[in-house]
């Protein structure tokens, strides 16, 4: 239970109490969008966080955007005029990233289960597929040899080790992603008497998604060079390409703490030039999702009804868990925690109360803020949700209960 303000503050400028989003106060942008709920992302926000990381990163580091992350096109768009590629996991999102114009070298293609057709798409734009089992080593390279085109692989390996305190842990142990680091000297061999059909390019290693602490990045991007190093002089051709993946964090909760990239940048820099020396001349990449854009997004709802039960204050309004599965604790967490949700024309409120915020379903789930501090408020204000701009609307369930969908916005 979280009855104080929340630590996670508004980042955007404030006048008359009121929100500035995108240069106009934050009711003036929901009558321009027409509807509320809605998603705003801000273009300067995005830009803003691929400069900070560009200036601590190494100048040679590919910075790629993971468009599962937030897929909405303007988005897309905008972000991939400022990093050096994208990774794509559909063909939806093959579609996307060619759309903008990013040439198929700097794309590559992840993700468990590829089915044939999206094979054969990535394969005829030349795009580069992260490998997740030598199964599919062995569908790219018939499917390849069909088109008569050759493939470009990576494996993308599952470590041995964890990556300490990752939100969600997307390798070590048991997993669907990746080829198991035993089995990799196998698979290596595999692709060498395939090389006919298939170009092996190098390694993918995501530990994890959502990590805060610098160390345990640090420690698991240097992990993966050690196993990377290691299994290279097994690889059938020299490692052009070694991806990290992505993982880096955002604060949503009280006690969170803004990762310190600086440090990870450092040893970035380290780990550079030690991957130069072992590797020789080579791409490193980073594909982050979350980190990009997760701070620049809000979503934006309207109070429909305030009602007070057995004591306890409830604003119940137009958007909910349909739209913003995370908020509602949903996605993932095991332990629910507030987002940061707070009242857009009324920041600071000239009175404030601890109240509850729901959606408009029928189940209790849909719950966007448990007793939380807010400023009073009443049917008609706006409630937002800062931090929106990561796996909101596309990682939600927006059929529940078949209510309308949410609008999507790009603004300054
Ligand atoms: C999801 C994903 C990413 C991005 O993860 P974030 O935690 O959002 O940075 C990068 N690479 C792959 C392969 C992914 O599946």
């Amino acid at each position: 239970m979280n009855k104080s303000a929340h630590a996670i503050g508004n980042p955007f400028p404030v006048i008359d109490d009121c929100m500035v989003v995108g240069g106009i106060p934050i009711t003036r942008l929901a009558e321009r969008v027409g509807q509320t709920p809605f998603y705003a992302y801000s273009r300067s926000k995005v830009a803003a966080q691929v400069e900070l990381l560009r200036r601590v990163i190494p100048a040679d580091i590919k910075l790629h955007y993971a468009i599962k992350a937030n897929p909405f096109p303007m988005l897309v768009r905008h972000v991939a005029e400022l990093v050096d590629g994208l990774d794509v996991a559909s063909s939806r999102e093959i579609n996307l990233a060619l759309d903008t114009g990013t040439t198929a070298h700097d794309i590559s293609f992840a993700g468990p289960g590829k089915r044939d057709a999206e094979l054969r798409q990535a394969i005829a734009a030349g795009i580069l597929i992260n490998a997740e089992s030598s199964n599919e080593t062995r569908r790219i390279h018939a499917i390849a040899q069909q088109l008569g085109i050759c493939a470009r692989v990576a494996l993308r390996i599952n470590p041995a080790f964890d990556l300490k305190a990752a939100g969600m842990k997307m390798g070590g142990g048991p997993k669907q992603f990746g080829i198991d680091q035993e089995e990799i000297a196998g698979v290596l061999n595999d692709l060498r008497q395939r090389d006919d059909w298939l170009a092996f390019e190098g390694f993918q290693l995501f530990p994890g998604s959502q990590n805060l602490n610098a160390d345990n990045i640090i420690d698991a991007q240097n992990a993966a060079l050690d196993v990377v190093a290691a299994l290279a002089e097994a690889a059938p051709g020299p490692v052009r390409c070694f991806n990290l993946g992505g993982g880096f964090g955002v604060p949503y909760f009280p006690g969170d703490r803004e990762l310190d990239v600086v440090r990870v940048g450092e040893a970035m820099h380290r780990l550079t030039e030690k991957a130069k020396a072992v590797l020789g001349e080579l791409e490193i990449v980073l594909e982050l999702g979350r980190y990009l854009v997760a701070s620049a997004g809000l979503y934006v709802t309207r109070i429909t009804d305030r009602k007070i039960s057995r004591g306890e204050i409830f604003h119940i309004v137009d958007g909910g868990m349909h739209h913003h599965l995370a908020a509602s604790g949903n996605l993932g967490q095991i332990v629910r925690r507030n987002y940061p949700v707070l009242c857009g024309n009324r920041v600071n409120g000239v009175s404030r109360e601890v109240a509850t915020i729901v959606g408009p379903l029928c189940t209790p789930l849909d719950l966007l803020a448990d007793k939380m501090e807010i400023a009073t408020a009443d049917v008609g204000d706006l409630v937002v949700i800062l931090q929106s701009g990561a796996y909101g609307l596309s990682a939600s369930p927006v059929g529940f209960l078949s209510q309308p969908s949410a609008l999507e916005v790009l603004v300054d």
